[in-house]
């Protein structure tokens, strides 16, 4: 890859978090995005999936910013993302799994609409959608991750999607 196409696709990643698009990853990013998915999915922000999912932006958050916030002013830079965050998930991928399983957790549960813990690959689009993922990109990425084909997505497979994406090869 060169360091263009590095460049665009950390980019990207950086545009995915920065939910609310104001230039830093900030707490309020991760609430933008679970309160999207309640209300893409009709939880309200009081019931328990709608809580067990802003309780899980918040440690996504947390541990973002325990890898990235070298300044600790509570927003990642664009300059902290990539020296820190992309860098440190590079090498550890499976930390990263860690922090974001419990955010990835309960935004299935608030997604599958027949209780059976795992998401279709159309429910799976519109919550990337609702997060802000374009249209043609969603459905491609939902079709992938449904890699077996049985119109199911387990949470095992959106971790391990999530990780992958973020984890850019340099
Ligand atoms: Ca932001
Ligand atoms: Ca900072």
């Amino acid at each position: 890859m060169d360091s263009a196409e590095y460049e665009r696709r950390i980019a990207a990643r950086f545009a995915t978090f920065d939910q609310d698009g104001n230039g830093y990853i900030s707490r309020e990013d991760f609430s933008t995005a679970a309160a999207a998915l309640c209300t893409e999915f009709g939880a309200t922000a009081r019931s328990e999936k709608g809580q067990a999912l802003y309780i899980g932006a918040e440690a996504f958050w947390q541990g973002m910013a325990g890898i990235a916030d070298r300044d600790g002013d509570q927003r990642i830079t664009r300059d902290e993302f990539v020296g820190g965050a992309v860098k440190r998930l590079r090498d550890n991928p499976d930390r990263f799994a860690e922090i974001a399983r419990p955010f990835l957790h309960a935004a299935i549960d608030v997604a599958d609409g027949d209780a059976d813990t795992a998401v279709t690959p159309v429910e799976a689009k519109r919550a990337l959608k609702a997060l802000g993922v374009p249209e043609e990109i969603a459905e491609g990425v939902a079709a992938a991750l449904d890699v077996d084909r049985d119109g199911r997505v387990t949470e095992q497979e959106i971790v391990q999607a999530f990780a992958q994406y973020f984890t850019v090869p340099e």
